[in-house]
């Protein structure tokens, strides 16, 4: 992913898309139908989700594997390495470059919900901690990606909230151990995003580091709601009130869906030299296509792709 970023010309942006392995044989199929159609979006990779603990390492690395091998597609494995156990984590890794995984994104982990005191085991601590085995290991077989926080993670907040710069140093250590580029949380403040970016732009060690602005379409009031909340990730009074307005109207709120990402998307191009964009799938098609088929700034820059409007029409999309 490093050098397919160094490799885009400097106007160029580039997608990509997450995925999650699917529990059952036929959901596996059907995603992998609407993976042939979305590959025509041209993603520059797509990512593919972990279990926490590792619940969903056969199916994870399957679906990981057929999107590298079968789809052709660059394809990032996540990985998580507390709540596990060293053979799980060495037994993905292996698996991964037996099938030609160029790409891990290295992550800590939440606690099992259960849980309510947590103790993490002992060779994992935190996200750094897999980066650091992961180089050892490996050296530089992988590129290494991890996770960001526009609005600070939870684990670091104090009486006033949810904080960025309190990341910062554990950002760094990341990087530092040999992190490649940064995917961020969702997020549906634009303004706390471009924060973000000033912020880890001030940092020496971060400065040069690709972040990626992970982004999550809104396809139900419902599925928003639950999304932003487990995220953590503000809502903007002037996208509560538009969305709030329609709910029990799920075409309407698709459409406000839609006018959303595009601002966010026409927002952080137009202030920033961010590259590209991660849109969190939730192993849906057309929310997707309709946010980059509508995002003219991104039509103009996401130079050899075809029109995405040719590809995909309603027929088609799940
Ligand atoms: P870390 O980088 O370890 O840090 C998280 C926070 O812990 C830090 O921000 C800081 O507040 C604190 N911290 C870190 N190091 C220290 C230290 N040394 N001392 C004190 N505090 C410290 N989860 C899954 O289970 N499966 C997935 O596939 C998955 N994919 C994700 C993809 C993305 C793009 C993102 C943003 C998150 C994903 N997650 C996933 C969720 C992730 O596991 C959680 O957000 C988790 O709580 C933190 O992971 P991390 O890698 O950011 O942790």
């Amino acid at each position: 992913i490093k050098e397919k970023i160094q490799a885009l010309k400097p106007n160029q942006r580039f997608i990509s898309f997450e995925f999650f392995p699917p529990k059952t044989d036929s959901g596996f199929r059907n995603l992998l139908a609407r993976l042939n159609r979305m590959s025509a979006m041209n993603p520059l990779f797509i990512t593919v989700t972990w279990g926490a603990g590792g619940s969903t390492s056969e199916k994870s690395l399957d679906l990981a594997a057929t999107c590298q091998n079968d789809l052709g597609l660059t394809t990032v494995l996540h990985l998580t390495c507390t709540n596990t156990n060293k053979e799980i984590i060495d037994d993905a890794l292996k698996k991964a470059k037996e099938n030609g995984i160029r790409n891990i994104l290295a992550l800590r982990g939440d606690p099992p919900r259960a849980e309510e005191y947590w103790t993490p085991n002992c060779d994992f601590n935190s996200a750094v901690d897999l980066v650091r085995y992961i180089k050892e290991q490996y050296n530089d077989y992988f590129c290494i990606g991890v996770a960001g926080y526009p609005e600070g993670h939870v684990d670091g907040s104090d009486s006033l909230g949810q904080n960025p710069q309190k990341d910062i140093p554990y950002l760094v250590e990341k990087v530092e151990a040999g992190a490649d580029f940064i995917i961020t949380q969702l997020f549906y403040d634009v303004d706390k995003f471009i924060s973000y970016n000033k912020l880890l732009k001030s940092v020496p060690e971060l400065k040069d580091t690709t972040l990626i602005p992970g982004l999550m379409p809104i396809t139900t009031y419902k599925v928003f709601t639950r999304a932003s909340k487990l995220s953590h990730a503000s809502i903007p009074k002037a996208i509560s009130s538009k969305l709030e307005a329609s709910i029990g109207n799920d075409d309407a709120i698709k459409g406000i869906g839609v006018d959303i990402m595009t601002d966010i998307i026409e927002r952080i191009t137009a202030e920033t030299d961010i590259k590209g964009f991660h849109f969190y799938s939730l192993n849906l098609e057309k929310a997707v296509a309709s946010v980059i088929n509508r995002s003219h700034i991104l039509q103009t820059y996401l130079e050899n792709s075809p029109s995405i409007e040719s590809e995909m029409n309603d027929d088609a999309i799940a």
